[in-house]
């Protein structure tokens, strides 16, 4: 087997190459346009072109599709949407969502065939953002969309997040539902099992 080698001549440097000085003055230029923009023009970043942000007094605006510190979504009584089916525990590569499912009461119509997380623990720490949870839920109850990132701490417990807190988040459009409609049981959209009929 004949093998082709291909010689590649290396690049020729000249002296501005060499003695680095233009390289240099090109920096620093880039960086005194930047400094005097910053220092003296109006704050207008789109119009500017200013990139220091002023943060936390001038916050950046998120995209809309933006992943957020999780929440977990209400029904219309304000119980959770959440029926603890584990699916998005199971897809979470970090293995950061603990769920504890139990059963409704037995009056209550939900009662044997839908559960509820009496316990539903999410650690933001351990946490990598990824939106799995949110992909695998058939519920629409997690959801990332509180526009909220995590605040700074250095204690731990403060980025446990229990069900009480998910709870008590709303969404970007500051409530606490979610936009798609959520097919109870007995509603005629409903389109499972129906106790009276036995299926
Ligand atoms: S965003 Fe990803 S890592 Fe975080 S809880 Fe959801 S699935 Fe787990
Ligand atoms: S949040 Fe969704 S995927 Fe996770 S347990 Fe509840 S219903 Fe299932």
């Amino acid at each position: 087997m004949t093998v082709t080698v291909k010689v590649l001549k290396k690049p020729k440097r000249t002296l501005a190459d060499q003695v680095y000085v233009p390289a240099i003055a090109s920096g620093v230029k880039l960086t005194l346009t930047r400094f005097f923009k910053n220092t003296f023009t109006s704050r207008d970043h789109e119009a500017n072109e200013i990139a220091t942000v002023m943060y936390p007094e001038e916050p950046r605006t998120y995209p809309p599709r933006f992943r957020g510190i999780h929440r977990l979504t209400h029904r219309a009584d304000s119980s959770p949407r959440c029926v603890a089916c584990l699916c998005c525990s199971t897809a979470c590569p970090a293995q950061c969502i603990h769920i504890e499912p139990a059963e409704y009461e037995k009056d209550d119509p939900r009662y044997g065939y839908e559960r509820y997380p009496a316990t539903f623990v999410i650690d933001e720490l351990r946490c990598i953002f990824c939106g799995y949870c949110v992909e695998a839920c058939p519920c629409d109850a997690i959801r990332m969309d509180t526009g909220l990132h995590m605040p700074p701490s250095t204690e731990r417990s403060h980025f446990i997040y229990d069900k009480e807190m998910l709870m008590s988040l709303p969404g970007q459009d500051r409530t606490f539902l979610s936009a798609n409609p959520r097919h109870e049981p007995g509603d005629p959209s409903h389109p499972g099992i129906d106790r009276e009929k036995g299926h």
